[in-house]
């Protein structure tokens, strides 16, 4: 039998790899997809790590335990008088949760067949001669591609001193579907998904304790934010401990034990279940054959240039599975991107302006280099900072907590960064990254009228503020 033919084969399904596979087929390529992930229920389903088990499901727990933390510790501000005897079922929580998850997973199905694109629920391995072997129910079959997209995306680091038992000492995945409150939660890792994960659970009422190694919290992040944002998890009782670095953590009968040092001193904590968040690693176990030599970093992600070229001829790959951060909105660009130029266009990413966003409470979000950075560039630089206490929405929402930070060149004006921390900071970072993109300076932000009363004139005021004319803010 000869092998099936196609323009474009996608080797995972993820949000790399599906808009990959879409695009192809929007610009006349015939594309196929594959995809081996499999649920909880033996269920395949495209979307990845983002919509199984990822930025989704987790997003839907968010929100879930931010209406019962708000019924409790807001309500009675509103006038709603019942907060506090409001109470929790998890396993509605959850339902819901997977429900959501099947409505986006199965709409990849959807869209794959309204653009053509042809779906394989299995392995792929990708052969010499860009030949994809796929192993489905159904068995094993060969295709034959022009072009090979590896979007295989990434899979969390296991600790060798804290082993997965899939049931008190858990991954991300695991912490996303616990089906009661634990009492006493440990979080290894103070990064995005450790916080967000413990946001959850310590809003359900779990008392969480977060272990990070490092001295410097969210070091990625402009760090009066960070400051912020440590101010505000204390506030909500997550004891989170900088400079504590696990050592070891084992299962006694019912609790885990979680060994670390601090201070010098090792120390003991004891816990009734245990959240491993120490980074995610790129996967690529076996899907390349023994003579296909595709070049791997010392980390293991796959080498590619800007364009997510891999040097070798037609093989491209993108998302999690290559450089850059591990964000489901990289991915996403670049798969575009790659099935763009497979198809003859011109097209690249914007890498400077990638959005991040923790979607804690308050959220936090920014665009662009951080005053740390800019500073180390030693450009002359100036800041406006505009506080959400002093925002008629943000009030009215209840929710006037953060600030909004804008740094700007203090010559040429151009925006260099935005970094907020506050109600809806990830839509807000929007209207950010759009500036960015188009070169803006301060002056343009404003010089944009803003709705009133929205959140949004928190940032207009941040631009003013930055040549101390702020209206409504404090000109430093
Ligand atoms: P993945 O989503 O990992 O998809 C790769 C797919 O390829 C998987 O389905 C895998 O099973 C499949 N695969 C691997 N090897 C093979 C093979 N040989 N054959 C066939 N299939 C294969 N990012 C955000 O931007 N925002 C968020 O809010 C956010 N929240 C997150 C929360 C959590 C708890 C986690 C774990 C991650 C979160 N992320 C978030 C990160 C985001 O999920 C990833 O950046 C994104 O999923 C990467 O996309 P990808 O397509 O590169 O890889
Ligand atoms: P991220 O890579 O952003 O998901 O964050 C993971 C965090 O886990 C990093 O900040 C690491 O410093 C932290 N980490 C890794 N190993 C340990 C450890 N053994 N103990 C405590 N924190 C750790």
């Amino acid at each position: 039998m000869s092998d099936k033919k196609f323009d474009v084969v996608v080797i995972g399904g993820g949000p790399a790899g599906y808009p990959a596979a879409i695009r192809a087929a929007q610009l006349g390529l015939t594309a196929a997809c594959i995809d081996d992930y499999k649920n909880e229920e033996g269920v395949r389903a495209f979307g990845g790590t983002c919509l199984n088990i990822g930025c989704i499901p987790s997003k839907a727990l968010l929100e879930s335990s931010e209406l019962y933390h708000r019924a409790h510790t807001e309500f009675e501000a509103h006038g709603i008088r019942g907060g506090a005897g409001v109470g929790i079922d998890v396993a509605a929580m959850q339902t819901r949760k997977r429900g959501i998850v099947k409505q986006l997973t199965s709409g990849v199905d959807v869209m794959f067949k309204a653009a053509g694109v042809t779906g394989f629920k299995g392995r792929g391995k990708l052969l010499a001669g860009n030949r994809v072997e796929v192993t489905t129910d159904a068995g094993v079959e060969t295709l034959a591609a022009n072009h090979v997209v590896l979007a295989t995306g990434s899979t969390p680091i296991e600790l060798p001193i804290a082993k997965f038992d899939g049931k008190r000492i858990v991954d991300s995945t695991g912490a996303l579907a616990f089906t009661s409150v634990p009492k006493r939660l440990g979080v290894i890792g103070a990064g995005v998904i450790g916080l967000e994960l413990g946001s959850v659970w310590r809003r359900l009422g779990s008392e969480v304790v977060v272990l990070e190694a490092l001295e410097t919290f969210l070091p990625a992040a402009d760090q009066q934010v960070a400051k912020e944002a440590m101010r505000q998890f204390k506030r909500q009782g997550l004891d989170i401990r900088m400079g504590a670095k696990v050592t070891g953590a084992s299962v006694q009968s019912d609790v885990v034990k979680v060994r670390f040092e601090s201070g010098g001193t090792a120390q003991e904590l004891e816990v009734d279940a245990l959240v491993v968040a120490v980074g995610r690693r790129p996967v690529t176990a076996g899907l390349f054959a023994p003579d296909v030599k595709v070049p791997l970093d010392k980390r293991g992600f796959i080498e590619v240039d800007a364009h997510c070229r891999t040097g070798v001829p037609n093989v491209w790959a993108v998302g999690d599975v290559v450089r850059g951060p591990m964000l489901a909105h990289k991915g996403m660009e670049e798969g575009v991107m790659a099935a763009e130029l497979i198809a003859g266009h011109v097209s690249e990413v914007n890498y400077r302006t990638i959005p991040s966003v923790i979607y804690t409470a308050p959220e936090i979000a920014w665009v662009g280099q951080t005053e740390e950075e800019v500073k180390a560039t030693g450009r002359p630089y100036k800041v406006g900072t505009f506080g959400f206490g002093a925002n008629g929405r943000a009030k009215a929402m209840q929710q006037a907590v953060g600030f909004v930070k804008l740094i700007a060149d203090q010559e040429h004006d151009d925006v260099l960064g935005v970094h907020i921390i506050g109600p809806m900071a990830g839509e807000l970072i929007g209207e950010a990254v759009l500036a960015m993109e188009f070169s803006a300076s301060a002056e343009d932000i404003q010089r944009t009228v803003h709705a009133h009363p929205t959140l949004s004139e928190s940032l207009h005021e941040a631009s003013l503020a930055a040549d101390k004319r702020s209206i409504h803010g404090i000109n430093r």
